[in-house]
């Protein structure tokens, strides 16, 4: 039985290890933390994030009865819930029908949930174990892990799979003995959380629609919250550091959010709000890729630990998830693990590229776009072509996120020829409307 060790428990680690197991490898697990089950620190990213179609069928694929105990405690969202600086609300399906959902779920409790069926697999799951060094045996070529700390074993494995995020040391180390490609970008927006309470006597009634995502579009900045099962909210303020650095005092927040986000005030509270400003970390957001992914048949980096992404297309986690679908299907086809790493690295790159480049535009789009009646204009015709020519012609939002059996790359291929098509459909209507406007105001200012 070959040997495989995952760094990272992350959400990615945690199904790789479990697809892994399935398929018949005696795997261990290596994590830096302490157990997030019985740790107070959670260190964690957001609260809660939306899991879609292509996160659903990895699940699915690595165990069944895991996705649907998944979905069992998600709330579905239908579309987005545009809010405007008046605090009319206005909905944008994401859909064509309407049922079409992503899905909000608490991220401690997915991350929890996979660690329970992690054990219950038989994976050794070992904390309090940072990677710090991959040394390879002189004799069989296995890579060696080497861990901070001197009380800690080497351990070594036959093949390794890189799951320690966006700061992963596997790919650091990768990067010294393979000509690896390596694209980092910062982008001029950070963020913070906050949160809405449920309300009634028992705090639990859900205070805005939980079927949806609400936005509070406002061109540069935005904010946004996603429902949890317990009535309240996760709410997130994305901008740019300099209007994040502004707001360093009471005052400033208070105005701030009194003049674009009035509504949000109320639901927030004025002293939750204040407290959130004061006690929480910012966090700063990047998009990284790498080529090759692997090292002969021995390491390979999968999920943030090879391709982070900007949070604006709700795909991080549902990529990396659909990496470990990936690889275990190549691993189930091809003649050898080499092989398996090798059309990896050589088909998935143009995959990620391409969801990376969606999600940096997806932020105009969200903070922006969604007030445009232009961009209103198009998505109803998009949605008009899509009905009229059924699977010949597909919204790019929907092949993203409710079409698993379309790669990223395909999906922005075929986006790319429609947009084409939508624009010159939209120019003919605008032009008309022009037209027919200026022929009825001629008519008006003759009489
Ligand atoms: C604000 C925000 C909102 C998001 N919303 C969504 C969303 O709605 N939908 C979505 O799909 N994605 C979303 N994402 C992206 C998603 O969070 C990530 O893509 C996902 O968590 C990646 O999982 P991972 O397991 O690859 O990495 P991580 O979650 O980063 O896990 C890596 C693990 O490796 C461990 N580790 C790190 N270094 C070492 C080391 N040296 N030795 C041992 N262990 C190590 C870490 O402790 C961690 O447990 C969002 C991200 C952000 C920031």
């Amino acid at each position: 039985m070959s040997t495989v060790g995952v760094v990272g428990a992350g959400l990615v680690g945690c199904l790789a290890a479990l697809g892994l197991s399935k398929k018949g490898y005696k795997v261990t697990i290596l994590e830096l933390r302490d157990d997030p089950r019985k740790s107070q620190n959670k260190n964690l990213r957001s609260i809660n994030l939306a899991v879609s179609n292509r996160g659903i069928n990895a699940l699915e694929y690595v165990d069944p009865e895991l996705a649907e105990i998944v979905l069992s405690k998600v709330i579905p969202m239908t579309g987005r819930m545009i809010h405007n600086l008046e605090g009319v609300q206005t909905s944008q399906n994401y859909g064509l029908t309407g049922k079409e959902a992503i899905n909000s779920i608490d991220r401690s409790y997915l991350n929890e949930l996979l660690l329970n069926e992690v054990e219950k697999a038989g994976i050794t799951l070992k904390f309090n174990h940072k990677l710090d060094r991959i040394d390879f045996n002189n004799d069989n070529g296995n890579p060696i892990l080497k861990f901070i700390g001197n009380e800690i074993e080497p351990l070594e494995f036959d093949f390794i799979i890189g799951a320690d995020g966006s700061f992963s040391k596997v790919r650091q180390n990768l990067q010294k003995f393979i000509r690896m490609d390596y694209q980092q970008e910062y982008i001029d927006c950070g963020y913070l959380e906050l949160s809405i309470p449920g309300g009634g006597p028992q705090q639990n009634e859900f205070l805005l629609d939980k079927n949806h995502l609400h936005i509070w579009p406002r061109d540069k900045f935005m904010l946004i919250a996603l429902a949890n099962l317990d009535g309240s909210f996760t709410s997130t303020f994305f901008a740019p550091w300099d209007i994040l650095e502004k707001l360093s005092n009471d005052d400033a927040v208070l105005e701030f959010f009194e003049k674009y986000f009035k509504d949000s005030v109320e639901l927030i509270g004025k002293d939750h709000l204040l407290k959130c400003f004061r006690d929480h970390p910012r966090g700063s957001l990047l998009t990284l890729n790498c080529k090759p992914y692997h090292f002969a048949n021995k390491v390979i980096v999968i999920g943030d630990a090879a391709h982070s992404m900007v949070p604006f297309y709700g795909q991080g986690m549902n990529c990396g998830f659909e990496d470990v679908y990936v690889l275990l299907k190549l691993l189930e086809q091809e003649k050898d693990v080499g092989a398996a790493f090798s059309k990896y690295s050589e088909t998935r790159y143009k995959d990620l590229a391409s969801i990376l480049e969606l999600a940096k535009e997806n932020y105009k789009e969200m903070s922006h776009k969604v007030n445009s009646k232009v961009f209103l204009l198009k998505k109803q015709i998009d949605f008009i072509l899509t009905r009229i020519l059924k699977d010949k012609w597909l919204p790019l939002y929907t092949m993203i996120s409710f079409r698993q059996d379309i790669m990223y790359s395909k999906a922005v291929e075929v986006h790319q020829r429609q947009d084409k098509i939508l624009k010159i459909i939209q120019n003919v209507i605008l032009g008309a409307a022009v037209f027919g406007a200026s022929r009825v105001y001629k008519y008006l200012t003759q009489k």
